[in-house]
């Protein structure tokens, strides 16, 4: 077992050296840009009883952190509060949210690879603290790279799956669901978002909200709506996030306009968390007026 009063910061830092320095980070194009810029990490417990409430507000399918962790390493001997559940974001770079903010219909090149390549860093990097707290004497997995993942698609819950990358993120206090559906977090919406399961004690981030839209500036003061008129296709409006209409724009449309324009099998959106008040930050009152 690692040897250090502080297992917080010992995982926080790991997270950040491997965006940080590690050359895996990169979007793969000419120029070797970064895919991320540094993170931010936070952590919840496994037994905090959010975990429940996602049965309801996800669906049932969606695992507590306990039955990913008995599914994966069979019934031994781990109880709820044993475990904890890391979760981090990775911010988009300023070039990336650049090119897509002045995108109206299509993903800017920059953007889709970081859908692509770079959620290939953010798997990477799941397996890279699975791997150092395995080394370390903890046992770890990475539910959105359990075999047993899978998405889950019904009337009342639409799209969704068994593990939700952006929900664990809420829990560790780190962002809060907006009106198009993407996690406001301190650096923003324009981020992609992993996390890792695992049996260590560390305590858990204070969630500093009490709703899940807190940061939504048209949920909490009725003004904002800014990402709206964003989405090329009306997939958003007053009532939310129609993921219908959404996902068939991201597939086929923008699929078949990154393999014709930028030569890799693709895709990706995002125009609604760029040009945006939330898409680097918080938003504030003073950010819409
Ligand atoms: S752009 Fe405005 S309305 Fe849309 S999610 Fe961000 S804060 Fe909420
Ligand atoms: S990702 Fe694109 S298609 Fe989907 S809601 Fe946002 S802007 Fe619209």
């Amino acid at each position: 077992m690692k040897k250090t009063a502080n297992l917080a910061s010992w995982v926080e830092q790991v997270i950040k050296d491997f965006i940080e320095k590690s050359p895996e980070n990169t979007l793969q194009n000419k120029a070797n840009d970064r895919a991320f810029e540094a993170p931010l990490v936070g952590f919840s417990s496994g037994a905090d009883p959010i975990y429940e409430t996602y049965k309801e507000v996800v669906g049932p399918f969606h695992w507590t952190p306990l039955q990913i962790f008995r599914q994966t390493f069979g019934e031994m001997n781990a109880a709820p509060e044993e475990l904890t559940v890391i979760s981090w974001i990775l911010p988009q770079t300023g070039a990336t949210k650049a090119d897509n903010r002045k995108q109206t219909t299509y993903p800017a090149e920059r953007w889709a690879r970081a859908r692509i390549f770079g959620e290939e860093v953010n798997e990477k990097l799941r397996k890279h603290i699975v791997a150092i707290l395995q080394k370390n004497g903890y046992l770890a997995l990475a539910p959105a790279l359990s075999e047993q993942w899978a998405r889950k698609e019904s009337e009342k819950y639409v799209f969704a799956s068994t593990w939700s990358e952006r929900h664990a993120a809420y829990a560790a206090g780190l962002g809060t669901f907006g009106l198009c559906d993407g996690l406001i977090t301190p650096k923003g919406k324009a981020m992609r978002t992993g996390s890792v399961v695992a049996r260590i004690k560390i305590t858990p981030t204070p969630r500093p909200y009490a709703d899940h839209h807190a940061y939504c500036l048209f949920y909490t003061q009725g003004i904002c709506g800014k990402c709206i008129p964003r989405c090329p296709v009306e997939a958003l409006s007053e009532a939310g996030h129609d993921k219908i209409k959404c996902r068939s724009h991201i597939r086929p449309v923008t699929a078949d306009y990154v393999k014709a324009h930028y030569g890799f099998d693709g895709y990706g959106c995002g125009l609604c968390q760029t040009k945006v008040p939330c898409e680097s930050k918080i938003p504030t009152r003073q950010d819409v007026e």
